[in-house]
């Protein structure tokens, strides 16, 4: 186990960015400011937790690390939308006026989160960023999600911290196909995926295995009891480290996966929450000296996703 100062032990970090919620989407879309909003209400009630809190303004990440893992000119695209006032990537994915300021701050969190988790800092952090990212691809926004921001998190780490082997595990109920396609050329990047079958994006069938069977995709029924979702991603996550320890572990954490989400019908609840956190942060104490950076993605219900971002922070602590 690697200890940091005696400080940072005791602390998570948390980091945001004011500029994420200048991605405007309109109110009548589900992924709107209105979801970040509720996090520091949701953290109001737990006073003991915000002390424990190493609450951070991210930087922006710039166009080269988002290039870590997609196409430059995709990315200048983006911030040339943007600047032009904005415009419709598809059906789901906007581009506001705001919304470079916005995306390039939420990678930026993660690039942060792991120069603390490498630097002197907390080990472990959570990213309250928007939009989401892990449907985005090589040169392409699409599912509400303009750039991957755990997969150039896995990326800048290992360029930036001579980190070899990351685990990327996703419980969103959408499939992570965009990190998925993002990472599976890097066999020492391995993913793991639990998320609704059949449902958008269509993608994750168990056989596809990434590029160097280095993806592991865990398809489910909706309406299953929740011990089952449970079980069947942790169990995914060792079957995924058989003879691979981590250097370090990424969350996608995604609380669409809640029972009542409107855009999912997985039945977890905070109890669940608790302990898929707990679990990944024994997981990282035993492999990889509790390194652990966690980014939210889905959650839909605004006032169930604030509960269980202080229920996953609280969870990030133990260990
Ligand atoms: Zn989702």
């Amino acid at each position: 186990m690697v200890l940091g100062t005696a400080v940072s032990d005791k602390k998570i970090g948390y980091l945001s960015h004011s500029d994420c919620g200048r991605h405007d989407t309109g109110w009548g879309h589900p992924e709107h400011v209105g979801r970040l909003r509720a996090i520091p209400r949701a953290l109001r009630y737990d006073a003991e937790l915000f002390h424990l809190l190493d609450h951070r303004e991210a930087r922006h990440a710039s166009v080269d690390e988002i290039a870590l893992a997609h196409d430059a000119r995709y990315v200048d695209m983006v911030r040339e939308l943007a600047e032009q006032g904005g415009a419709r990537l598809d059906a789901d994915t906007v581009v506001s006026e705001g919304s470079w300021a916005a995306a390039s701050a939420g990678a930026g969190a993660t690039l942060d989160a792991l120069d603390l988790s490498f630097g002197d800092g907390p080990r472990r952090s959570f990213c309250a960023v928007r939009p989401p990212g892990h449907h985005a691809l090589y040169d392409a926004g699409m599912g509400f999600c303009l750039f991957g921001n755990v997969a150039i998190g896995a990326h800048y780490a290992r360029a930036r911290h001579g980190v070899e082997r990351v685990l990327i595990a996703d419980w969103d109920v959408h499939h992570g196909n965009g990190t998925q396609a993002l990472v599976q050329d890097t066999a020492d990047i391995r993913f793991v995926s639990m998320h609704q079958w059949p449902w958008y994006p269509g993608t994750g069938a168990s056989s596809d295995r990434g590029t160097h069977r280095n993806v592991w995709n865990v398809p489910m029924e909706a309406g299953l009891a929740r011990e089952v979702y449970v079980g069947a991603f942790l169990s995914a996550v060792d079957d995924a480290t058989v003879g691979f320890t981590p250097d370090l572990i990424i969350v996608s954490a995604g609380f669409d996966s809640l029972a009542g989400d409107p855009l999912g019908g997985f039945t977890l609840e905070m109890d669940d929450v608790e302990t898929l956190t707990r679990e990944m942060v024994s997981r990282a104490e035993q492999w990889c000296g509790g390194r652990l950076v966690s980014s939210l993605e889905g959650g839909y219900a605004p006032d169930r996703l604030g509960e269980a971002c202080v229920v996953h922070m609280r969870g990030l602590i133990s260990g």
